[in-house]
């Protein structure tokens, strides 16, 4: 991976990390409502498995009872109850309502029937009144309670859903559901739904193998009512369905043909959103319609804390890597910024010994020259005087002898001092001792005492430009070092061409400008020449020094809080301009 401080891979690692959560926040919802389908699938089709078993549980009941009727002498309410006692009938099938049985009575022997029965139940009578060939009355309804012995006589081939069903148990000898009807037995402001199932029974011993052999031998029929909301309430308190659902009969779904309920009241736009199914099966003969919906229930809390805790937790990883990253790319760019800074340092370092060498070869010879000079004149003056030469003795010669002593000697403090300055400075013991000076006094006592190196260099001695006189608080000895080393320099590197000394006020500075036309210094060496043991590259070869001058000079004006500023242009020349603070 690449470092540096441009690149920031902040933001692809937020946008992989969004897209991720994204597509694993999509997929884990595709798989939850996928699971829900078929968890909703699962519990349709156990629900359906629980009716189409209860029912079947109902005919076998049913079934049960015929075998016991037709092996009984006669059908009378002693005998049925009896045997539902016995057989625990109502216990074994929960939510069966009644057991009854209605014989096939033909008109003529309608009164006798009549008769026959009122013996065991006195109020007994067929009803609806009216004429009709056959009548097929309710004889017997267990449990007798209120609302079954209401029933009894009940002749349901008389009601055309009934007979519907009759006929087609009798002809198919099989248990038939009538569609939707109000059982008789209900009151009549409670009109609840409910159903018939009919088993066809047919007289011992008969042929009943053919639909002729069916009618003709048909005795009557076992029947079961059912109110539907008792039943499907008894199916479903079994089971911890989370789906709502609506049964109709038949295949239409609407208000007329509802059966049950679980939520009512009927909304067929229920839940457009959620999960829903309709789905259509036969039991005993009859079409059934079965709505699904899901419940509130259905879809778990922890559906949506699943996706929730993906998202959230996508988002909190990336979050995470992208505060790991910054973290780690921050101390790695610390790492390579401090590399690269020891490495400066190390550069510097190395350029220092360099220039300190330099500068200790120059340092020996600079202090060699003027000893061997010395060293060379005594020897000359030594020879003469043993070879008794008068010369040797002469004014001339020992006038000429002392300057020379001196030159040399003034020389060597020169150098002396400076490398004195500089171990000052290194141990920060340059200090400066400040007092009321006159600058243009002591830039014109230094001018004066460098004329006879003006006039050595052919160089016009230069005046003072200034207005006014700028007094201050600084080191007199030190000022008059800066101003010598300046104009030293001016002369050493002016080409021998007139130089300028300009002092202005420029507030809160007072201003010394040394003005030299000589060879200028390049501009990658300009901010070099104040260091230590620095010299400009060109002008090192052609004029001797060793490179402390302006180090010393900086460090003096920095000590007076001021600083240095150099304009030069190569081969046109330098101002170095010196600002010292007109006050502390
Ligand atoms: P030295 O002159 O002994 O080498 P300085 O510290 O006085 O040391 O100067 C450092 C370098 O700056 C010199 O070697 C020279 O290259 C450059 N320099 C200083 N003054 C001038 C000037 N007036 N003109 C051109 N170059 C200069």
């Amino acid at each position: 991976m690449k470092l540096d401080s441009k690149t920031n891979y902040g933001l692809p690692i937020v946008l992989i990390g969004l897209l991720l959560t994204s597509l694993a926040t999509f997929y884990v919802s595709k798989k939850n409502s996928e699971e829900d389908k078929l968890r909703f699938e699962y519990e349709m089709n156990f629900i359906i498995r629980r009716i189409q078993a209860r029912m079947e549980n109902y005919e076998g009941a049913l079934i049960q009872t015929r075998a016991f009727i037709l092996n009984s002498p006669t059908i009378q309410r002693e005998n049925l109850r009896n045997y539902i006692k016995d057989t625990q009938i109502f216990r074994r099938f929960p939510g069966l309502q009644g057991i009854g049985v209605a014989q096939i009575v033909k008109k003529e022997n309608l009164g006798r029937h009549e008769k026959t029965l009122k013996k065991d139940v006195e109020y007994y009578q067929v009803w609806p009144e009216g004429f009709r060939n056959i009548y097929t009355p309710i004889n017997v309804l267990e449990p007798s309670d209120k609302r079954n012995r209401k029933a009894l006589g009940f002749d349901m081939y008389s009601e055309p859903e009934r007979r519907k069903a009759m006929d087609i148990a009798r002809d198919e000898d099989k248990a038939m559901m009538t569609e939707k009807i109000i059982l008789v037995q209900e009151d009549k402001g409670e009109r609840l739904p409910g159903f018939n199932l009919y088993l066809p029974f047919y007289k011992n011993e008969s042929d009943f193998s053919t639909l002729q052999g069916r009618r003709n031998n048909i005795v009557g029929f076992v029947y079961s009512p059912f109110r539907t909301h008792e039943l499907f309430n008894a199916i479903f308190s079994e089971i911890d369905s989370k789906l709502d659902v609506e049964i109709f009969a038949g295949n239409k779904i609407d208000e007329a043909h509802l059966f049950y309920d679980s939520t009512p009241p009927i909304n067929l736009k229920k839940k457009a959103n959620g999960l829903s199914a309709t789905k259509t099966l036969i039991l005993n003969g009859q079409d059934i319609t079965l709505k699904f919906y899901e419940s509130k229930e259905f879809r778990r809390a922890q559906t949506f804390a699943k996706i929730f805790f993906v998202a959230v937790g996508g988002l909190l990883v990336t979050l995470l890597l992208l505060w790991l990253y910054l973290l780690t790319r921050k101390q790695m760019l610390l790492a390579r910024r401090v590399a690269e800074e020891n490495e400066k340092l190390l550069l510097k370092e190395k350029a220092h010994v360099e220039a300190r060498d330099d500068f200790l070869s120059i340092a020996s010879h600079e202090l060699k020259t003027p000893l061997t000079s010395l060293k060379l004149q005594g020897e000359v003056m030594k020879r003469m005087i043993n070879k008794g030469d008068e010369k040797a003795l002469s004014k001339e010669k020992v006038i000429n002898l002392v300057n020379h002593i001196e030159n040399q000697t003034t020389r060597l403090t020169r150098l002396v001092d400076d490398m004195l300055d500089i171990s000052r400075i290194r141990t920060g013991k340059l200090r400066v001792e400040k007092s009321q000076i006159e600058l243009c006094e002591v830039v014109n006592d230094v001018i004066d005492r460098l004329k006879p190196q003006f006039a050595k260099n052919s160089i016009t001695v230069p005046q003072v430009e200034s207005d006014a006189k700028i007094i201050g608080n600084w080191d007199r000895f030190r000022i008059e070092q800066v101003v010598t080393n300046l104009l030293t320099n001016a002369i050493r590197y002016g080409k021998n061409n007139p130089v300028k000394v300009r002092i202005t006020k420029l507030p809160p500075y007072a201003c010394i400008e040394v003005i030299d036309q000589g060879i200028g210094i390049a501009k990658e060496n300009v901010g070099k020449i104040f260091d230590r043991f620095e010299r400009a590259a060109m002008s090192a070869n052609e004029v001797s020094g060793l490179g402390l001058g302006l180090y010393i000079t900086n460090q003096i004006v920095l000590a007076h809080k001021g600083r240095i500023e150099v304009e030069s242009e190569l081969g046109k020349g330098s101002t170095f301009k010196v600002l010292l603070p007109l006050s502390d």
